[in-house]
């Protein structure tokens, strides 16, 4: 578990491309991948982390049924009260 440093939290991400930060940890990224939750950019550590939070398998199932309906502006079910402690998010 990395501590954070900067003081920064995601609201602070600028939007507009891949920075070279992780949305959640603030951890450099190197490799990355897009949450399930939602549209946040985010580290490997991250996504191994999300893969036991308590809604990833509805998130992984509406996820799968709105590419199935062609909808390529889908931005995740969010992340619930219940999957934001368990990924110690605010
Ligand atoms: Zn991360």
């Amino acid at each position: 578990m990395m501590t954070l440093t900067t003081g920064l939290t995601t609201g602070d991400h600028p939007r507009g491309g891949v920075d070279d930060h992780c949305d959640r940890c603030r951890g450099p990224l190197e490799e990355y991948t897009m949450s399930t939750f939602n549209k946040d950019i985010i580290c490997m550590d991250c996504e191994a982390k999300e893969l036991g939070a308590p809604g990833y398998e509805a998130a992984k199932i509406a996820e799968a049924r709105e590419a199935a309906a062609g909808n390529t502006n889908y931005c995740g079910v969010g992340l619930s009260d219940a999957d934001r402690a368990y990924l110690g998010l605010e």
